[in-house]
């Protein structure tokens, strides 16, 4: 190889180390660009050059769609702030721990809250009602499906009565709903009172007829049959209407009474002993009654009230039996707590009528019940003393087969005896 080609290799060589380190410096200055704009990503996005001219424009076009999808989401955000700031109910967001993260102008209204200064906070120091701690640690506990509760507030001076109720919402967030039932709760006081005073109103009138009823038939039994039989009925019915009185009475008392049940170590199985032996005299012997399965539990409540329960739901097994039919009570310690439950071979009670059968005088038959003596307010009765007692009714019936009314109780009531 001559010289002058040698030389001609080396200036190409030294031609080409040049382009390549221009490249390379080209390509590392667009690098850097690119990772100045991932650390700042509110920066103008780079113009590139060569190959990378098609990645920066991706990348512009990705952040214009980033850019209007984040402003759209922001728009939805505004609107459902605006919506529930509008809502005549308060809604307050709280974290998995109770924080509040969020409410809207209502909320703030009942409980008297701000949002700068109480955001953050939680939201059991802010609302202090021990029925309200019971509640949200309940409610934490299972995170299930809650029944309202009813608070009486007083924020800025004025006496409120609000309906809260705790909903899960995403993951672990809990959304509380607070409605102002001020008016409502006034009306039931005013229909409680009105019911109480005219039962009571009544009660004396009624003795005073049935008791001369009484007094006539003995004193002056009617000659003719038709006479004696429309005494009898007068005689049935007064009575009935006495029942009535004295279900309604019993109902009220239930209803106004906000002190909760008497403490008393009940005796459930000698209490059962009771119930059965006046479920005996109303079934005349025309049922199979059976106690089976009673353990030696006692039970802590108000005695009188529980009597009143369990002899309903006994008396309404009987009533709804036809003759030769069984009818079994049981006292359990179970699992799931302690467990009462009455079941009879009974006429059964239809799928669509179990939701509504706690209800004041809703009958499934009217002419059945009727028939059987039952007020209609049997029911309504176990209801509440369970409700008192922090337990719950369950009731499973086949048409035809017969029904099992369970009253289950907290396994915190069962008490040691005496
Ligand atoms: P009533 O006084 O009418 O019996 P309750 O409140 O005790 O009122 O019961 C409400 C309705 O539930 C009854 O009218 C009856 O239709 C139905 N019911 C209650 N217990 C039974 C039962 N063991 N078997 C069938 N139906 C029942």
């Amino acid at each position: 190889m001559t010289g002058d080609n040698l030389g001609f290799l080396v200036g190409l060589l030294a031609l080409l180390i040049v382009m390549l380190a221009l490249l390379l410096h080209a390509q590392i200055a667009q690098r850097r660009a690119l990772s100045r704009w991932l650390v700042k990503p509110e920066s103008e996005i780079p113009d590139g050059r060569g190959p990378w001219r098609e990645v920066f424009s991706l990348l512009q076009r990705r952040e214009k769609e980033v850019s209007r999808d984040m402003a759209r989401l922001v728009r939805s955000l505004d609107h459902f702030r605006l919506a529930t700031q509008a809502l005549p109910d308060g809604v307050i967001l709280l974290d998995d721990q109770t924080h509040i993260d969020w409410m809207n102008a209502a909320a703030i209204q009942h409980f008297g809250l701000d949002l700068q200064r109480d955001a953050g906070t939680l939201v059991g120091q802010l609302i202090r009602q021990g029925e309200f701690h019971a509640y949200l640690s309940a409610f934490r506990e299972h995170r299930g499906e809650s029944e309202p509760l009813q608070l009486n507030l007083s924020a800025g001076g004025t006496a409120r009565v609000v309906s809260v109720l705790l909903i899960p919402f995403a993951d672990a967030g809990i959304l509380l709903l607070s409605r102002d039932v001020t008016e409502l709760a006034r009306t039931e006081v005013i229909r409680r009172d009105f019911v109480a005073n005219v039962s009571h109103e009544l009660r004396t009138p009624l003795t005073v007829i049935s008791g001369f009823l009484e007094q006539f038939a003995s004193d002056h039994p009617p000659a003719g049959e038709a006479a004696r039989k429309h005494l009898a009925l007068m005689a049935d019915q007064a009575d009935r209407m006495n029942r009535l009185v004295a279900d309604l009475l019993t109902l009220s008392r239930l209803e106004n009474d906000g002190q909760p049940p008497k403490s008393e170590v009940i005796d459930v199985p000698g209490l059962l002993v009771a119930i059965l032996a006046e479920a005996r005299v109303l079934s005349a012997g025309k049922h199979n009654l059976v106690a089976s399965g009673i353990e030696a539990v006692m039970l802590q409540g108000g005695r009188e009230e529980i009597r009143s329960a369990f002899g309903n739901l006994v008396s309404n097994a009987v009533r709804y039996t036809a003759e030769g039919g069984t009818i079994a009570v049981s006292w359990k310690s179970e699992p799931r707590g302690l467990v009462f439950t009455v079941t009879d071979t009974g006429i059964g009670i239809p799928k669509e009528h179990l939701p509504r059968l706690t209800e004041r005088f809703y009958r499934v038959d009217k002419g059945r019940s009727a028939a059987t003596g039952g007020t209609g307010l049997g029911l309504a009765i176990v209801k509440h003393v369970l409700l008192r007692h922090q337990a719950r009714l369950e009731v499973m019936s086949e048409l035809g087969r017969g029904s099992t009314f369970a009253a289950v109780f907290p396994a915190s009531r069962a008490a040691a005896p005496p």
